[in-house]
């Protein structure tokens, strides 16, 4: 099994796996920036397109990482229909992203059940179980070339009309234009800084390209301001895709059909926005020192 420690040689890796990838094939690059460690499947689960799209379901779900002790999350439940929104809050360390991760099988889960569209992901083509997941993760990785390529990462064959469409829903096109070579503009290595919130919406460009049935975000609108934000949940709101948005902001809740409130690896609330804030004196504690409602 491949093992992957610090940023760097994480980085190198998605480097290296790009320039060898073949193109279609591969177009899960992304979401293999973690350790993989389970055993690939192949099978006929996931292999024809359904008309329902990306239904999650978590029945008791526990986790531990491979050769540890401590239990990560213990007893998960909950149930994200086709097409809706669950953001997921929680401190640092609660196990937000771990929750993801499992989702696109890096890991095998410990006890419980996790069903794609109905099935177990043990039971899925794993890879593509891993095509049919778009995954933005916490850091927003740009490698050395265009923006255009970068984009392209979510699949290095689209047209620039898809492109297009990927950035103005992701609210990057205009930034874009703004430079004085657009699109061919470098990134990267003696490029362009971007700034965070630039990269964080190139990212989510990449991601809305691959046309995913289940998009994942894991904290990647941290940078990016109330007006931008909204604009960007208002055009997703076209995506047929299910989404799963870990968020600290309660702003961000808000916008979901349903938020997921992790403490220590356990839900201790699970709701609307008016629901959490009656129920969840947790909830309404961080809601209170967000100033989203009052005291
Ligand atoms: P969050 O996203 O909510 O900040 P994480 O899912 O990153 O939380 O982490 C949950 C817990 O799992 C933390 O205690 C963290 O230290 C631990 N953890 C995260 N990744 C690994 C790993 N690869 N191996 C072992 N423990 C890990």
């Amino acid at each position: 099994a491949m093992r992957i420690t610090g940023s760097f040689s994480m980085f190198a890796f998605i480097i290296i796996f790009y320039a060898r990838a073949n193109a279609s094939a591969e177009r899960m690059a992304e979401v293999l920036a973690v350790d993989n460690e389970v055993e690939m499947i192949s099978s006929s689960v996931g292999a024809t397109d359904k008309v329902k799209y990306g239904e999650v379901l978590f029945e008791n779900v526990s986790f531990k990482y491979p050769g540890t002790d401590t239990p990560v999350l213990q007893n998960i439940s909950f149930h994200v229909k086709a097409g809706e929104k669950l953001a997921i809050m929680g401190a640092t360390g609660a196990g937000k992203s771990t929750l993801l991760q499992l989702i696109p099988r890096f890991y095998d889960i410990t006890a419980g059940r996790i069903l794609i569209e109905g099935q177990d992901v043990k039971e899925w083509d794993t890879q593509r179980l891993r095509e049919v997941i778009g995954y933005v993760p916490q850091q927003s990785l740009l490698f050395t070339g265009s923006i255009a390529d970068n984009v392209r990462w979510g699949d290095v064959e689209a047209e620039m009309d898809a492109v297009l469409q990927a950035t103005i829903q992701a609210q990057i096109h205009a930034s874009v234009e703004d430079f004085p070579r657009g699109y061919d503009t470098r990134v990267g290595q003696k490029g362009v800084n971007l700034s965070g919130g630039q990269k964080q919406r190139l990212s989510i460009a990449r991601a809305l390209l691959r046309k995913a049935h289940i998009l994942m975000m894991d904290d990647s609108t941290s940078a990016l301001d109330v007006d931008t934000e909204q604009a960007l949940w208002k055009d997703l709101e076209s995506e047929k895709a299910t989404m799963l948005v870990v968020t600290q902001k309660i702003r961000t809740a808000k916008e979901a059909d349903q938020i997921l409130l992790i403490d220590a690896g356990k839900v201790v609330a699970y709701g609307t926005h008016d629901e959490l804030v009656k129920s969840s004196a947790l909830y309404k504690r961080i809601a209170i020192s967000q100033q989203e409602v009052e005291q």
